[in-house]
């Protein structure tokens, strides 16, 4: 066996062996992120609606005033009515009355609307609230999930790494280069042995010459097809006689 190639099947092995690691972490650093969101953006929801019941009950209070002012007005020119002597200020003190009682009303309606738009929006904050709390307890879970996994497999990267980093120092650039961008392209798999003699990795049909040539381990060959690194079996078998 061709000294890099080995080297070579030994990183891809370790690459592999990384990525089960970082397959492992899977989603869950994306979905403690996402859940954080949520609970921010629910606060917030809720932070909104608060405010508004607030200036719901200024607005109740502002037209309570209204209404007690426009009785008491309203009060007073039904008392002036027994004293009038005019049918103008009959007429005068009539209109006064009727402005009253639609001031009235519409101070009425507005505070109708504003109770039901606050006990609407309780409802909303308190259901919400609900919420919140169960993504909470979701993300308790899911961090706790991410901070085990990365213990659990913490010593072992640092081991895969560490021989990684050896190993990548002995391979020429050259060859690191092409390892790298096959490595990335075909989804992991960038060194692979002669099968039926054929690329291990796209079945390009590999000439017999060329076979020869790799057999006999003097130069690293790449697949015409896909790029990949190919090997021969057989001299893997050769050596461990
Ligand atoms: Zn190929």
């Amino acid at each position: 066996m061709h000294k890099t190639i080995n080297q070579l099947i030994k990183l891809q092995s370790l690459d592999n062996e990384l990525k089960t690691i970082n397959d492992k972490l899977g989603d869950l650093p994306e979905t403690v992120k996402t859940l954080k969101y949520q609970i921010e953006e629910k606060q917030e929801e809720n932070k909104k609606n608060s405010k508004t019941i607030v200036e719901n009950q200024a607005l109740i209070r502002k037209n309570e005033a209204t209404t007690s002012d426009a009785n008491v007005a309203m009060k007073k020119y039904q008392e002036q009515l027994y004293l009038v002597t005019t049918n103008r200020e009959y007429d005068a003190l009539t209109a006064e009355i009727d402005f009253s009682k639609k001031e009235i009303l519409t101070a009425e309606d507005a505070i109708l609307m504003a109770e039901e738009n606050n006990e609407e929006l309780k409802e909303k904050i308190k259901a919400t609230e609900i919420n919140i709390e169960k993504i909470k307890e979701e993300l308790k879970n899911a961090k706790k999930d991410l901070k085990q996994t990365i213990k659990s497999t913490e010593t072992e990267k640092e081991k895969l790494e560490a021989e990684k980093e050896k190993i990548t120092k002995l391979i020429p650039k050259k060859y690191l280069n092409i390892y790298k961008r096959v490595y990335n392209a075909r989804n992991g798999l960038a060194v692979v042995p002669i099968k039926r003699n054929a690329c291990g990795g796209c079945n390009n049909r590999i000439i017999p010459q060329k076979r020869v040539e790799i057999y006999k381990e003097n130069k690293i060959f790449v697949c015409d097809v896909c790029n990949r690194f190919l090997y021969s079996e057989k001299a893997i078998d050769d050596e461990h006689k």
